[in-house]
């Protein structure tokens, strides 16, 4: 038996993916892929790491080849584009593919921040590591990193959600599956859609800390450290530009009676796509329990049903 199904067999394992691989990003001259990211707001946060990768480059495909370029031009730098968004990303990632298979370099932008985050890019980072192509993140601005560190609240311990559904009964519903998660919260959302998002936030996860970080990088940057109630009353008129939406977890509870505890297993049950284990070991977080004591309880309510 090889060691690898050993492996699987001693730790229960039935499906995985038997194929690593070890990709040195630098050993290599031929193609490979730089994903830069790119100033949210202040210019003066496009690295000169960002800026030398780029000049380096035979190529950059970007979400707007406007925005890029006029980036670029700022900084001196002219390159050919390639044109990759939102509703081209496969066809472009072919023609990329194919161009870094030729050994070509390109970098990947995205109009502000990283590519692939609440942007394009996932789906052509994800091809280009199956093509076996390397792969290297040029850092920089993040808003939701930026927002979390100024918000106060833990950054121990987050999830980052992106934008929430444009209409309010999808958004309850995402905003309902993930009320009991323990850690810090974060959300970005538009100014028109704001007021509306902050309500529903209060609807769903009752009162909590809550931190907006407005304008990051920006002459107008601000942090409204407030709460969820309370975020109710600003003057959405106050509210313009970007913002991140940061949000306390849900704190521990004290136990609950039995009763209340099987009903809400019960519920949570019918989400087949969280496992029984992360379900015990959530539950167990909030309510204050054991995760065996948990885990059992589930076991068994799910015999019965
Ligand atoms: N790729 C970007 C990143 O890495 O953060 C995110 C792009 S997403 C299309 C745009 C959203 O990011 C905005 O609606 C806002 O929620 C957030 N955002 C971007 N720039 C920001 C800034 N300067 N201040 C606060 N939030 C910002």
């Amino acid at each position: 038996m090889s060691r690898i199904r050993e492996i699987q067999k001693k730790k229960k394992i039935k499906k995985v993916k038997n194929n690593m691989k070890r990709v040195s990003s630098f050993a290599n001259q031929k193609g490979i892929l730089y994903v830069v990211s790119t100033p949210i707001g202040n210019k003066k946060e496009f690295s000169l790491r960002a800026q030398e990768v780029i000049s380096s480059c035979d190529f950059v495909a970007s979400e707007d080849t406007r925005t890029t370029g006029l980036l670029l031009s700022e900084f001196g730098i002219k390159k050919p584009m390639i044109s990759c968004h939102e509703h081209n990303e496969k066809e472009a990632s072919m023609k990329i593919i194919e161009l870094l298979k030729d050994g070509k370099k390109i970098a990947l932008t995205s109009d502000a921040g990283y590519p692939g985050i609440s942007d394009p890019g996932e789906k052509l980072i994800k091809l280009v590591i199956e093509n076996d192509i390397p792969v290297s993140i040029i850092h920089g601005s993040s808003a939701f990193l930026g927002g979390l560190l100024g918000s106060s609240l833990s950054t121990s311990k987050f999830y980052f959600h992106g934008f929430l559904n444009a209409k309010s009964s999808s958004r309850k519903k995402e905003l309902e599956e993930i009320k009991s998660y323990p850690m810090t919260l974060i959300f970005y959302e538009s100014p028109h859609r704001i007021m509306e998002t902050l309500n529903d936030i209060y609807e769903i996860f009752g009162e909590r800390n809550l931190t907006i970080a407005r304008e990051l990088t920006k002459i107008h940057e601000e942090y409204i450290y407030t709460s969820t109630s309370e975020s109710l009353t600003l003057d959405s008129s106050t509210l313009k530009g970007e913002m991140v939406i940061i949000v306390e977890g849900c704190r521990k509870m004290e136990k609950i009676d039995e009763k209340s505890l099987k009903e809400l297993l019960k519920s949570r049950l019918k989400d087949k796509t969280v496992s029984k284990k992360a379900l015990a070991k959530e539950i167990a977080e909030i309510y204050n329990y054991r995760t065996n004591e948990i885990y059992e309880m589930i076991i068994k309510l799910d015999q019965k049903d």
